[in-house]
């Protein structure tokens, strides 16, 4: 019997790996085969290749959803969610993740937004609007040099004046900078990198509110956290009131979905309160039932399917899991790069390891992310430690390391 259902069991995998082998279209194998091994060495961008929605696709395909067109166009936190969407479950990933960065259920408002840029785009808009309404005065955007282009991107496509602060050596924001540069005429609207793109730095919110909250004269302020990937994993660490709203104080934020989370393409969060919701200019859409806040008219319908899939498959316990073996694999991936005497650092609370760039070669192969600074030593690379870079990766890759050295 055993034997049987050993022989049922290899031929419905091979079935399985026929199946996904004939598409009909060699081009399309033939890329899949190389998007598969490249996968095993993609250690310079922060995202989740480990992600687990198999169960979820199944579950997709034999509903039948696959032929009906799904939007989410409306706002997900009305009364009366659409039914013919996926609002219901949309708002309960909402009110499931608010409380990790300490929103209130009855004083926040939010969507699953198409990215962590779209995430940001809301916090900016919202932002501006809520100073202008409160002021009727046009605010200044500060962001840091280290900030995600996303955001330079965006004031600027939202026409707002943006004062670009200088940071330190680490990537953080200088409190100094910020005092420099602050006009405290105007609105000022802040723009927190929690995680810079290349060092991984987080901006000490603390000091720079302080530094804001000095200036009395200020007519008001508003904060925005662009949290992509570190806010996907420090709620689930020792180190989750770096993302509290109550405890570190700040309007809004923007997490993404495919970084930390695992799902599979573009999507994210935002999240703000309800006073700055409500602080905004009205557009009323009479064939949406009301009010429409938010940038985007239709809207993804699956990725929030996705998300409340993850929440009930993986949840708090395995994104606790996750987190505190990307910070075991990101101080061992440092430890490593350090016996081995290969110049190395890495910011507080990150998971983004930089170093001296190794050979053409070795960045190809692990894709890694590259970048510039003389204040050490010129070239440089990084790794993100995400899931899928285990230390049984981080071996082999430290080995390649060595052996180039040789050479
Ligand atoms: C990745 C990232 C972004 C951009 O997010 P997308 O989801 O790719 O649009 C913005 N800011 C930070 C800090 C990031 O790490």
């Amino acid at each position: 019997m055993k034997k049987v259902c050993f022989i049922l069991a290899t031929l419905l995998l091979s079935a399985q790996y026929m199946y996904a082998q004939t598409s009909g279209c060699e081009k399309l194998d033939k890329w899949i085969e190389t998007w598969k091994k490249g996968q095993q060495t993609y250690f310079g961008y922060p995202v989740n290749e480990k992600s687990q929605l198999h169960d979820f696709y199944e579950w997709y395909l034999s509903t039948g959803m696959e032929v009906i067109n799904l939007n989410n166009a409306g706002d997900p936190m009305t009364n009366t969610p659409d039914k013919m969407s996926t609002h219901a479950f949309e708002r309960e990933v909402i009110e499931y993740f608010a409380p990790y960065y300490d929103f209130d259920i009855d004083n926040v408002w939010g969507i699953v937004t198409h990215s962590g840029t779209d995430g940001n785009n809301h916090g900016i808009y919202f932002g501006a609007n809520y100073l202008k309404n409160k002021t009727k005065m046009e605010p200044i955007v500060y962001v840091s040099d280290e900030a995600h282009y996303s955001n330079m991107r965006l004031a600027h496509l939202q026409n707002l004046d943006m004062r670009l602060v200088k940071s330190d050596p680490m990537g953080r924001m200088i409190p100094e900078e910020l005092e420099k540069a602050l006009d405290t005429s105007r609105p000022v609207l802040i723009v927190y990198a929690m995680g810079s793109t290349f060092k991984g730095a987080i901006d000490d919110m603390k000091a720079l509110n302080a530094v804001i909250a000095r200036h009395k004269e200020i007519p008001a302020v508003y904060r925005h956290v662009d949290a992509a990937l570190f806010g996907g994993y420090l709620p689930f660490t020792k180190h989750k009131a770096m993302v509290s709203h109550k405890e570190i104080g700040f309007e809004s934020i923007a997490i993404s979905g495919h970084k930390f989370f695992g799902i599979d393409s573009p999507s994210g969060l935002f999240f703000c309160t309800r006073d700055i919701y409500e602080n905004q200019s009205d557009f009323n859409v009479t064939y949406l039932n009301g009010n429409m806040r938010m940038i985007n008219c239709s809207r993804d319908a699956v990725q929030p399917l996705k998300f409340w899939w993850l929440i009930q498959k993986v949840g708090s316990k395995g994104w606790s899991q996750q987190a505190q073996s990307m910070m075991e694999c990101t101080a061992y991936l440092k430890q490593q790069l350090d016996k081995i005497g290969w110049p190395a650092w890495v910011n507080e609370y990150s998971n983004t390891v930089f170093f001296r760039r190794p050979s053409a070669d070795i960045v190809n192969l692990y894709k890694l992310a590259l970048g510039y600074d003389d204040n050490f030593g010129g070239e440089l690379a990084h790794i993100v430690v995400m899931q899928h870079v285990t230390k049984e990766k981080i071996d082999v890759f430290i080995n390649t390391l060595k052996n180039s050295k040789q050479k």
